[in-house]
Order: structure tokens, then C-alpha cells, then sequence
């Protein structure tokens, strides 16, 4: 890739990161003043809940933060836009697309077939494992 995309990239990384942060620095602190009254049970566990779903999305956002410093990463030691799966380029439309991938078009449908797969064997109770051995990994 050349160093001028790269240098886009990572401004771009970069701002969205920072929105991240504040996001989620924001939302800490709402969460943290809704603690103090708790009148009865029943809104003590509907704070539950929605504490849970709070917790959840904070979750998500610690992943998503850790992704884009990951990305950001991988621009200094000149490795981003390779696909961490094959090593083969990612492509800059894709990038363009999403900034945080880190694999290209084909591991990545692969990978949700994949992923789609299991979650079928889930649904229908793995009644289609034939003396499977839980053998085939195939992203190690
Ligand atoms: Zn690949």
C-alpha cells in the first residue's frame, strides 16, 4: 500500500477512535450517577437489566476500541492492509469500507460461512456430526 493511503488510514482510524473513546467515557459516567437512588425491587432489577445490556455494549465497544489500537498497530509496523489469514492484500475499496478489517473479502466469507455452519449444527442439536472429532480448525 502506498504511504500516502496509509497515512489517510490512519487519520482516519485515528478520529474514529477518539469518538469511540469519548462515547464510551460518556456513557460511564451516566451509568455511574444512576446508581445512587433505588426506590423499590422491581426498579432495582430493571436497573439490572438494563445495567446487563449497558454492560454488553460496553463490551462490545472495549472490543471494537482494542480492534481499532490493534489496526493502528499494524500501520506502524507496516503490516496493515494484509489479511491475516492468507497474507494476501486486503485492497484499499475494502478498507475504505471498513478501516478495522483485518482480513480480505474471501477469509472473511469464508470465515461467516463458516460461522454460519456451526451455528446451524447448533440449531438442528449437531445431528449431523458423524464421529467428528472437532478436528477441523481451520483459521489456527
Ligand atoms: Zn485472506
Amino acid at each position: 500500500m502506498k504511504k500516502t493511503d496509509l497515512a489517510k488510514f490512519k487519520k482516519v482510524l485515528e478520529e474514529q477512535l477518539v469518538e469511540l473513546q469519548k462515547d464510551a467515557s460518556v456513557k460511564l459516567v451516566e451509568a455511574n450517577s444512576n446508581n445512587s437512588a433505588l426506590p423499590d425491587v422491581n426498579d432495582q432489577a430493571s436497573f439490572e437489566t438494563e445495567r446487563n445490556f449497558e454492560l454488553r455494549i460496553k463490551d462490545r465497544e472495549r472490543k471494537l476500541i482494542s480492534k481499532y489500537q490493534k489496526v493502528l498497530r499494524k500501520i506502524d509496523d507496516g503490516t496493515y492492509g494484509v489479511c491475516e489469514s492468507c497474507g494476501g492484500e486486503i485492497g484499499v475499496k475494502r478498507l475504505q469500507a471498513r478501516p478495522v478489517t483485518t482480513l480480505c473479502i474471501n477469509c472473511k466469507s469464508e470465515m461467516e460461512a463458516e460461522e454460519r455452519r456451526q451455528e446451524n449444527l447448533m440449531q438442528h442439536g449437531g445431528r449431523s456430526i458423524k464421529g467428528s472429532t472437532g478436528g477441523s480448525a481451520p483459521f489456527v
